[in-house]
C-alpha cells in the first residue's frame, strides 16, 4: 500500500476486480467509451441508470451532457482518460461518489484529482475528486493493445528530466516554488523502482501494471502535498506542447513524453544513454515514426521551444531557458531518431 496522500480513497487490486461492483454502486450512472463499455458491461452485474459517451472534452459538451442526466448515486468511470474525466467532471459537478476503472495505464486521469477539460483549443484542469474505490482490473487493462499500456511509464520516466530541471531552476535562483531535495530524491526513487519492473512492464504482467499505477499514486504522496508536479514535469512536456500546437493533433501522451525525456535529456546530458536503453528495454514508442511527426516539424519545433516557453509565463523555469539549442545541435539529436 502506498503511503501519504494520494487522491485515492480506497483501490481494489487484481485480475477480476471490476467483477458484480455495480451491485455495490446504488443508482449509478456509467462514463465510457464504445470498446471499454462492451469488454466491462458484462462483468459489473447490474444495470445503469444511464450510459454516457464521451462525445468530446469541450465544456459545452459536457454540460450538456450533464444537464440531460438522471439523478444517481454514483458514477462509475470505466474506460481511458477520456472517460475518466468525464466521470470525474460529472462526480465533481453534483457531488456525486465516484468509482473509477481504468481500462487503460497510458495517462493517469485515473489517480489524479482534477478532470481535464477543453475550453476552446487548450485544456484545463478542473475540480477535485477522488476515487472510492479506484478498481485496477488486470485482466480488463490487458484487454487494451499493450504498447498504449506501456505508454503510461512516460509519464514517471519525466521524473528523468523534470527533477534536472527544477534543480537546475533551483540553482538559477528562478525556481517557482520552493525547492526540496527530499521530494527530488523520493522521485528518483520512484523512477528507480520502475524501471527496475521493464521486463514485468514490457510484458504488461499484473506486476508491470502494478508497478505503472503504485508508481503514478507515489508521484502523487509527493505532488499533491506540495500542489505542483515539478518533479514530473519540465522541458520534456514542454517541447510536445509546442509540438501539440504546432500540429494541431493529439498524440498519445506518455509516447510524446518519451520522445521530450529522449530529446531534453540529451539536451541536459543527464544520463541519456540509459534512459534510451530503458525506454528500448521496456518497449515505450517514442520515435517520431511512431507518431507520424516529420524531420522537419521537429527541427522546426525544436528551433522554437525557447521562444514558446519563453511567451508562456505559465510554464516553469527549465534547460530550455538556459542551453541554446542550436542547428547543429538539433542536426546531432535527428541522427539518433527515426522518421
Ligand atoms: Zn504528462
Amino acid at each position: 500500500m502506498i503511503e501519504g496522500q494520494t487522491n485515492v480513497r480506497s483501490s481494489r487490486f487484481g485480475a477480476g476486480a471490476i467483477d458484480r461492483i455495480g451491485q455495490e454502486l446504488g443508482r449509478f450512472i456509467v462514463t465510457t467509451m464504445d470498446v471499454p463499455w462492451q469488454k466491462a458491461q458484462p462483468r459489473i452485474g447490474a444495470q445503469p441508470v444511464a450510459v454516457l459517451l464521451v462525445e468530446n472534452m469541450e465544456i459545452e459538451t459536457l454540460e450538456r451532457q450533464i444537464a440531460a442526466a438522471p439523478q444517481c448515486d454514483t458514477v462509475l468511470a470505466i474506460g481511458g482518460g477520456q472517460a475518466i474525466d468525464l466521470g470525474k467532471y460529472l462526480a465533481w459537478q453534483r457531488s456525486l461518489r465516484l468509482v473509477s476503472a481504468p481500462t487503460i495505464l497510458s495517462v493517469d486521469a485515473f489517480v489524479t484529482p482534477a478532470a481535464g477539460i477543453r475550453r476552446g483549443h487548450r485544456v484545463e484542469y478542473v475540480g477535485q475528486t477522488t476515487p472510492d474505490p479506484l478498481v485496477i482490473d488486470y485482466d480488463l487493462i490487458r484487454t487494451a493493445p499493450p504498447e498504449l499500456n506501456i505508454a503510461g511509464v512516460g509519464d514517471l520516466l519525466s521524473i528523468r528530466t523534470a527533477c534536472f530541471d527544477w534543480e537546475l531552476a533551483a540553482r538559477a535562483n528562478h525556481s517557482e516554488f520552493p525547492f526540496r531535495a527530499e521530494d527530488v530524491t523520493a522521485a528518483r526513487a520512484i523512477l528507480a523502482d520502475t524501471m527496475a519492473k521493464a521486463d514485468a512492464i514490457r510484458a504488461c504482467s499484473d506486476e508491470g501494471l502494478r508497478a505503472i499505477v503504485e508508481g503514478y499514486m507515489r508521484v502523487n504522496t509527493l505532488c499533491l502535498p506540495a500542489g505542483h508536479y515539478r518533479v514530473e514535469e519540465g522541458s520534456e512536456h514542454y517541447l510536445f506542447y509546442e509540438l501539440e500546437e504546432r500540429l494541431k493533433r493529439p498524440f498519445i501522451h506518455g509516447w510524446i513524453v518519451g520522445l521530450g525525456v529522449h530529446l531534453l535529456s540529451r539536451l541536459q546530458e543527464n544520463r541519456h544513454t540509459e534512459t534510451v536503453e530503458f525506454m528500448d528495454r521496456v518497449g515505450l514508442r517514442y520515435q517520431p515514426a511512431d507518431m507520424e511527426i516529420r524531420r522537419d516539424d521537429l527541427v522546426a519545433a525544436l528551433g522554437n521551444v525557447r521562444r514558446y516557453v519563453e511567451g508562456r509565463p505559465d510554464l516553469w523555469y527549465t534547460v530550455i531557458n538556459e542551453r541554446p539549442i542550436t542547428s547543429a545541435w538539433i542536426a546531432e539529436a535527428m541522427a539518433t531518431l527515426k522518421f
